[in-house]
């Protein structure tokens, strides 16, 4: 009989799983990710309406709801791409930014036609993750990570997902979706906000609140 789940990752977004898991691999105590941990389509989890203002608010939310909804802890993150020359835009709106929600092609190829007469010096750039994790009974944390760099004018690269292909972080001469994924965890926005979040998530797990 397999051990039964006991925590709840709460997006749909393939790749982003993919990051999660690797990211908990070996680091709680006593969770056995391949089996303990499943992801919010497993949960049958509502989809949440991401209607806050900041990341911190939308991750914040979809924690709670899926916690509510399974009993279990829940983790979720809210991500996206802050453009300096935009304002931080598309920032919240990342993934729906080209209209149409998860269309990574079309969203990236809007951004590089926006962006088209901005010059090498004015391309800077940042993935920012808010990660929050929720307990049914209504405990909460939230920690934010970034990985800044310069946007190019071209996608390069087939790994990750999203922006990966146009964003180069700074002293590198590789875009995110060139680097190897272990690679990309270890620097990532999202590695940074859920390696903050751990000692929280560690104490929830062992029943600390
Ligand atoms: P969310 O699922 O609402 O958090 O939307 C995140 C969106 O931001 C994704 O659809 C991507 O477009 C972008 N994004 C977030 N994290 C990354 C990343 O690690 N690489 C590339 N794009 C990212």
């Amino acid at each position: 009989m397999s051990p039964e789940p006991r925590l709840v990752l709460a997006t749909r977004n393939q790749g982003k799983l993919r990051e999660l898991r690797e990211l908990l691999r070996g680091q709680v105590p006593g969770l056995d990710v391949d089996s303990q941990v499943i992801d919010a389509a497993a949960a049958g989890a509502p989809d949440v309406v991401e209607d806050g203002t900041t990341f911190e608010e939308n991750s914040l939310k979809k924690a709670h709801a899926v916690a509510q909804h399974t009993g279990l802890v829940a983790v979720a993150d809210d991500s996206g791409l802050s453009v300096e020359v935009l304002g931080g835009a598309p920032g919240i709106f990342s993934a729906r930014w080209a209209g149409r929600h998860g269309d990574d092609e079309a969203n990236l190829r809007l951004l590089l036609n926006q962006l088209a007469d901005v010059r090498a010096e004015h391309r800077n750039a940042a993935f920012v993750c808010a990660a929050a994790l929720a307990t049914a009974s209504g405990a909460e944390a939230v920690e934010r990570g970034y990985l800044a760099g310069t946007l190019l004018t071209e996608p390069r690269g087939a790994n990750g997902f999203g922006y990966d292909p146009i964003l180069q972080p700074h002293g590198m001469h590789l875009s995110v979706a060139e680097l190897d994924p272990e690679v990309k965890n270890s620097l990532s926005h999202r590695g940074q906000a859920f390696r903050q979040l751990l000692p929280e998530l560690i104490r929830v797990l062992s029943g600390g609140r």
